[in-house]
């Protein structure tokens, strides 16, 4: 079994509209390309930022921006219209645990995938809110991150840890902490422990400025230490990038001893042998 499981079914840009991209049209293109790549379990996690019901949540500007559609009329096409499996992308922000279980409980996703992209007000891969305009050193950034990575992990609100180390995006246009990065990953590794989370081994990385898996094979090592499955996905937003660069991530997950991945099914989870089909 081969799944990708965070796929979008349109860019981030505005001026992607509901009605435009979630057609059974779409999801058939989809279909077919995970079908030519081998992936089998394919399903779609919208950000949960382009719902209105987000705003119930958290009010970002850019949050106010996009939280246009009705969460329960996507909920409605997955299930109506395509074959795929129904996840949702959902952020951690801490203090809002509680709103954010009001969203996503009562609907039955078959997983959610849960991601930090924002460090309080100030954003990790967005070009707009960057928080290395905030002037707070590497040290600091990437602590705080991971500090939230494992209470992410800890809420039960996620099935999935999305892009673990998301941090370090921008690979070398932003500063970087010196030497063992192990001493960040410790910070979440309770949490992660605790939970035995779903870690996702995502290809996104490959296709953005650090041109690197997430997460660190160093990281993840301390995960499956720590007893977690893994989950493994794209972050594709158009039909091409399904699949993009699985070719690494398996050769990651081989030598450092996995076998299998998470299948998902209304919240419940189960290991499958890797394999394509
Ligand atoms: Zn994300
Ligand atoms: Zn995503």
């Amino acid at each position: 079994m081969l799944t990708d499981y965070h796929v979008h079914l349109r860019p981030d840009d505005e001026g992607t509209a509901f009605e435009r991209y979630m057609t059974a049209g779409n999801a058939e293109r989809y279909r077919t390309v995970a079908g030519e790549r081998g992936i089998a379990e394919l399903g779609v996690s919208e950000h949960v930022y382009r719902f209105a019901a987000a705003l119930d949540v958290w009010q970002h500007p850019l949050w106010r921006a996009n939280a246009h559609d009705d969460i329960d009329a996507y909920i409605d096409f997955v299930r109506s219209d395509t074959d795929l499996k129904l996840g949702i992308e959902a952020d951690f922000i801490p203090g809002r645990e509680d709103r954010m279980a009001n969203l996503l409980e009562g609907r039955e996703w078959d997983y959610v995938v849960g991601s930090i992209h924002f460090l309080g007000d100030h954003a990790l891969d967005y070009e707009s809110y960057d928080v290395w305009t905030t002037g707070q050193s590497p040290d600091r950034v990437w602590s705080r991150y991971f500090e939230w990575l494992g209470e992410a992990a800890a809420s039960g609100l996620f099935d999935i840890l999305a892009h673990p180390d998301l941090v370090k995006m921008w690979g070398r246009e932003r500063p970087r902490p010196d030497g063992d990065l192990r001493r960040f990953y410790a910070r979440a590794m309770d949490g992660i422990a605790e939970s035995k989370i779903a870690i996702e081994v995502s290809t996104a990385g490959l296709r953005k400025p650090v041109g690197e898996l997430y997460p660190d094979p160093a990281f993840l090592e301390m995960c499956l230490e720590a007893g977690c499955p893994i989950a493994l996905s794209s972050d594709a937003h158009v039909p091409d990038q399904l699949g993009y660069g699985y070719e690494r991530a398996l050769e990651m997950l081989d030598r450092l001893g996995v076998g299998e991945l998470c299948v998902f099914e209304r919240r419940q989870r189960r290991l499958e042998p890797i394999g394509a089909t």
